[in-house]
C-alpha cells in the first residue's frame, strides 16, 4: 500500500481510504460486528485511513474494528458534523471520542460546506475544533464539500488542515462549476498545504461500469493524497487494495442498481429537498419526488434528514 503525507498534518495515510458510509444504515445496513470484520480486513491489508461522519452512524463498526488492533502505523479516522454552534460541536466531539474509542487519530471536519458564507456561519463550531486540536484531542481540522467554492474558501483559512472535496472523472455531483474548476480549486488548496481526501470517486455508483478508469483518473493526481472509496464486502476491500497496489487484471465490481425509494406517507415537508446537496429532489403535489436521477450520488443525506423515515437509498 502506498502512503502519502496528508498535507501539513504530519499524518501519513494510505492512498486508499475506507469510505464507511456504504456499510452503515443509510446504505447497506451492516451490523457493527459485520462492518468491523470488513474494516479489519482492510487494516490487515495496509489501509490506515477511514472516512466517516456522525450522520453515517458507523462509529461502533469502527470502534469494534479497532479493538485490540495494534499496528506500527496508527489508524487515522476522519469524521464530520453539521454542528454550527459551540455547544453543538462540543457534543459532536464528545460523541465521536466516546463512540470511536481511543485507538485512532482523529481528523474532525465540518460536514458539507458550500462557501465562505457557510464557513462564517459555522465559525463558533470551527473554533471548538481549533481548540481541540491545540489541546491534542484531535489531530487536524477539516471541511468536506461538494462545492468548488467550498474548496476555495476552506483553502484560504490557515487553520483548516484537510479538505475532502467531491471529485470524479465525469464531474458528477460537483456543485458550482465543472470537473476542471474543481481540480483547479483542489490544486490551489494542495499548494497551500492542505491535505486532500477525494470523495465520491465512483460518483455514488454511477461510474461503477468504468470503475478502473474512474479510480485511475484520481490515482495519477499528485495533489490528491487519498481517495475515499465506499466498501461493504471483504471482496471489495481485497479488490480495491489490489488495484491501489497496481493490479489491473481484476474483475469489475458487482454493479448493484441503487435507487431512491419514497414512501406514500411522505408529508411533503421539504427537509430532504433542503438536505440534498445536488438538487436531485423537489416537492410535487405535496410529496417529495426525484427531480434528477443523474444528479443523485446516493449519499443518503435526504434519508437522514426525513422526520418521517419516508425516503431512503435502496
Ligand atoms: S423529508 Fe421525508 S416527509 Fe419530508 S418531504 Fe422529504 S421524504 Fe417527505
Ligand atoms: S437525493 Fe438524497 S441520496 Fe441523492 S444526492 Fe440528494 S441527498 Fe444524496
Amino acid at each position: 500500500m502506498e502512503y502519502r503525507e496528508l498535507g501539513r498534518t504530519g499524518l501519513q495515510v494510505s492512498r486508499l481510504c475506507f469510505g464507511a458510509l456504504t456499510m452503515g444504515p443509510l446504505q447497506r445496513g451492516l451490523s457493527p460486528q459485520q462492518g468491523s470484520w470488513i474494516l479489519r480486513r482492510a487494516f490487515e491489508l495496509g489501509v490506515n485511513f477511514v472516512d466517516t461522519a456522525e450522520l453515517y452512524c458507523t462509529y461502533e463498526h469502527i470502534r469494534l474494528a479497532l479493538q485490540d488492533y495494534a499496528s506500527e502505523r496508527p489508524v487515522v479516522v476522519t469524521t464530520k458534523s453539521y454542528a454550527y454552534s459551540r455547544e453543538g460541536m462540543l457534543n459532536s466531539l464528545e460523541k465521536a471520542q466516546k463512540e470511536l474509542g481511543p485507538n485512532c487519530l482523529l481528523i474532525f471536519m465540518l460536514h458539507e460546506q458550500e462557501s465562505s458564507h457557510t464557513l462564517r456561519g459555522h465559525w463558533p463550531a470551527l473554533e471548538v475544533l481549533f481548540e481541540a486540536k491545540k489541546a491534542g484531542v484531535i489531530h487536524a481540522v477539516g471541511v468536506s464539500t461538494h462545492h468548488v467554492e467550498g474548496v476555495r474558501a476552506a483553502g484560504n483559512i490557515p487553520e483548516i488542515d484537510v479538505i475532502s472535496p467531491l471529485i470524479n472523472s465525469t464531474g458528477i455531483g460537483i456543485q458550482g462549476g465543472n470537473r476542471e474548476d474543481m481540480l483547479s480549486a483542489i490544486k490551489g488548496a494542495a499548494n497551500l498545504g492542505k491535505g486532500i481526501v477525494a470523495m465520491k470517486p465512483l460518483g455514488g455508483g454511477h461510474l461503477l461500469a468504468d470503475w478502473s478508469s474512474a479510480l485511475e483518473y484520481l490515482l495519477v493526481k499528485a495533489e490528491i493524497h487519498s481517495i475515499a472509496v465506499g466498501m461493504k464486502t471483504v471482496q471489495e476491500v481485497e479488490n480495491n487494495v489490489a488495484f491501489f497496489q497496481g493490479r489491473r487484471d481484476l474483475p469489475a465490481p458487482e454493479i448493484t442498481t441503487r435507487r431512491l425509494h419514497i414512501d406514500d406517507w411522505c408529508i411533503g415537508c421539504g427537509a430532504c429537498v433542503r438536505a440534498c446537496p445536488n438538487q436531485a429532489l423537489e416537492i410535487q403535489a405535496g410529496k417529495a419526488k426525484v427531480a434528477s436521477r443523474e444528479n443523485c450520488v446516493f449519499c443518503g443525506y435526504c434519508g437522514a434528514s426525513c422526520p418521517e423515515f419516508a425516503i431512503k437509498v435502496i
